[in-house]
């Protein structure tokens, strides 16, 4: 069964296929078009928007490789691209000095604010459908995305807003902040909770 044959395509199941993986060819696109503009390379722009939304403690050469899903060589080659062009920095983690952590520059993070509007397209195409439409894909997405996820087919990075670990407002008078995480038994800083983290577990809702 190949959902790339036009034969396979008269099953529900393989024109959704077909359809998702278009959706994956149009982001591959808007990648390319946009890193054209700016002579960044795709996994640039994605090691870019990684160094601004992952937590802190993943911004390093291993985290990026995960997020990439390249090894840890390749994605040590994207970080010295972005050194080269002055957008991203090698630095010592001041806790432990045999980690090096990655951080943007300040042109760095110029440059991913230019690059924040990089899937309105089509978000503005999922706005047009109506909002039961909506609500009946995000469920849908949601259960795919969960499968892959399973299968160690997609990494999934999630804010803590939702996570099973995330303890809401656990120490209000803490001055390392409000809110506590079950998974690195530590506080939580009010920013810190909305950046994107590789352990997120979904809440049993
Ligand atoms: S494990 Fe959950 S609560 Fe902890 S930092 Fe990650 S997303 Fe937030």
């Amino acid at each position: 069964m190949s959902s790339f044959n036009p034969a396979h395509r008269d099953t529900l199941s393989g024109q959704i296929t077909i359809a998702l993986y278009r959706i994956s060819q149009a982001i591959e696109h808007l990648l390319r078009k946009r890193g054209e503009g700016a002579a960044l390379s795709p996994a640039q722009i994605q090691a870019l928007l990684f160094l601004r939304y992952a937590r802190p403690g993943v911004r390093t050469i291993g985290g990026l490789a995960h997020r990439l899903a390249v090894s840890y060589p390749t994605a040590s080659g994207v970080v010295d691209a972005l050194e080269r062009k002055s957008l991203a920095a090698r630095k010592p983690d001041p806790t432990d000095r045999r980690t090096v952590t990655l951080a943007l520059t300040g042109q760095g993070e110029q440059q991913v604010s230019s690059l924040e509007d990089l899937l309105e397209v089509i978000e503005q195409a999922v706005e047009a459908l109506p909002g039961s439409d909506q609500q009946a894909l995000q469920r849908a997405l949601q259960a795919i995305v969960r499968q892959l996820q399973s299968k160690g087919v997609v990494n999934v990075y999630e804010m803590c807003w939702g996570c099973q670990f995330f303890q809401r407002d656990a120490h209000p008078d803490d001055p390392r902040g409000p809110h506590h995480c079950g998974f690195v038994d530590a506080p939580l800083p009010q920013a810190e909770t909305y950046l994107e983290c590789p352990d997120f577990k979904p809440g049993k809702f």
